[in-house]
């Protein structure tokens, strides 16, 4: 499998940034919302590695949840695949708890799904397929 990214729950992109570009060095290659999952998402490049960050824009995201229960902090390791809905399939035909068992729409055109952390040892996995353009 491949790392696609790392996504991390923050309260404020902009508060973030601070860190992931001025300092870091991270190039923000789009901000932009995906109101499916009530989120702005920062995809952030070094060139090897894929930061998102994760702001939840209303008080019933999911992200919004996971901050005030855990804080601000890593939320998911994204790992990329050719075919999601086989993926999904053979997760499920080997006893993989799913929390999506089709697959939604993320940020900067793909398409994922979660692995649900009870089957990954507290991880929250995501994997995630770049969508056709036709
Ligand atoms: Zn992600």
């Amino acid at each position: 499998m491949k790392l696609n990214h790392i996504g991390i729950a923050v309260k404020s992109i902009e508060e973030r940034l601070k860190i992931w570009r001025d300092i870091f060095g991270f190039r923000v290659e789009v901000i932009e919302e995906v109101p499916e999952q009530k989120v702005r998402v920062a995809i952030l490049e070094s060139g090897a590695l894929t930061i998102e960050l994760l702001e939840p824009v209303a008080t019933d995201s999911t992200i919004h949840r996971f901050i005030d229960r855990k804080g601000e902090g890593l939320h998911h390791l994204s790992f990329e695949v050719d075919d999601i809905e086989q993926k999904i399939e053979e997760y499920k035909k080997k006893n993989v708890k799913m929390i999506d068992d089709v697959p939604r729409k993320g940020a900067h055109g793909f398409r994922i799904a979660f692995i649900h952390p009870t089957s990954t040892g507290s991880v929250l996995i995501e994997i995630s397929q770049k969508e056709e353009k036709n």
